[in-house]
């Protein structure tokens, strides 16, 4: 009889809707790609929670075992340039969307969308960073890219108590910046300081409608919310100022105007970490292990159950996670 390894599969019924559900699959099940992987450590972000809730379509093929990042060892492979021990990551790529993911004790993937795993990383470390931490590297990475420094004045991020939030607090303290954290949850203003927020505000001063210019507050911006909140940054940050947009927490809108563009000079940076090149993937995860003090990692970082991650989905979107949840495999 072959082999059995322990999975999550969301699977689609004749009335059209979707559950997810952990089950038992064998090798034969897995999809096409030229490396095979133990898979140690898997997490838990916003898109998989919509991915595993059904909130937004993110599965586009079923049945499918969602996760969007794994962390493993390479058991075979037939591209030369991976071979059985290697350590790897793998972020983004379509994993649970329309490839199998890491909710599984087992991953069969293109050797293209594999990442050798820094030596500072253990499994479990890498996952626990894993696609929001690594968004919140490249979002960081744009923003130096577009020129602005700690010098110009402070940066804020919203969403600052999720995932790719609580990084971003930690990275660009790390990176000599002013940090202004935009919360919803006062009572993790000493989380949040403790990961190198400056100064707290409330996210309500940025969800509602505003106005289309404000006055100067910010140099920069890491905004994972979207909507209404990304407007009001936009329309705070000073002229020539930058600000680098991943997420849609708060909705997939931007109701701004173009005055924050053309009387301040201001750019806003779109950020996709699903399709990278490679090269841009290796920078960001070596300036992981150099700007991501391990104990902060630990602080923000979460143990749960391969059995939790489906009840941890329906959790984070409703914005109930905070920092980075972490699952052992094996
Ligand atoms: P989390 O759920 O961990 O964090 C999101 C945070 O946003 C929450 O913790 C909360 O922060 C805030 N928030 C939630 N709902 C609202 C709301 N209605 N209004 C204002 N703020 C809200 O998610 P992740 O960090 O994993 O992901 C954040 C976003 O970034 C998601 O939209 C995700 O899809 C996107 N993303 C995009 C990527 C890309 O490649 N572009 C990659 C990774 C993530 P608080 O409690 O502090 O207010």
């Amino acid at each position: 009889m072959a082999e059995t390894f322990r999975a999550i599969l969301v699977t689609k019924g004749q009335d059209g809707g979707q559950r997810a559900a952990e089950t038992h699959l064998t090798e034969a099940d897995l999809m096409e790609g030229e490396v095979d992987v133990a898979i140690e450590a898997t997490t838990v972000n916003y898109k998989d929670g919509l991915a595993m809730t059904g909130k937004s379509p993110i599965v586009r093929r079923f049945p499918l075992i969602p996760g969007i990042d794994f962390a493993g060892t390479v058991t075979a492979s037939s591209d030369p340039r991976w071979k059985a021990g290697d350590a790897v990551l793998a972020n983004g790529w379509g994993l649970g969307e329309t490839h199998h993911g890491g909710y599984a004790e087992r991953a069969r993937v293109k050797g293209d969308w594999l990442v050798r795993r820094p030596p500072a990383f253990s499994a479990m470390q890498a996952a626990a960073i894993g696609t929001a931490g690594y968004t919140a590297m490249l979002c960081l990475m744009k923003l130096e890219k577009a020129g602005v420094t700690p010098g110009d004045g402070p940066v804020i991020v919203t969403g600052a108590a999720g995932g790719v939030g609580s990084v971003a607090l930690a990275i660009l303290k790390a990176n000599g910046w002013h940090v202004v954290a935009s919360t919803g949850r006062p009572q993790e203003a000493g989380y949040l300081k403790d990961l190198g927020a400056d100064e707290i505000v409330d996210r309500a001063e940025f969800s509602g409608e505003g106005k289309p210019l404000g006055k100067e507050r910010f140099a920069a911006g890491i905004d994972s919310v979207g909507s209404h909140t990304l407007a009001n940054v936009l329309s705070q940050v000073k002229a020539e100022g930058a600000v680098a947009a991943c997420g849609l927490a708060q909705g997939m809108d931007l109701p701004t105007s173009v005055a924050p563009f053309i009387l301040r000079g201001i750019s806003l940076l779109g950020v996709n970490s699903v399709y990278q090149p490679q090269d841009t993937r290796e920078e960001a995860w070596s300036r992981l292990a150099r700007d991501l003090d391990p104990a902060m990692l630990a602080s923000i970082t979460r143990e749960i159950g391969f059995e939790d991650i489906i009840s941890a989905g329906a959790d984070i979107v409703e914005g109930k996670v905070r920092g980075r949840l972490v699952a052992r495999l094996t």
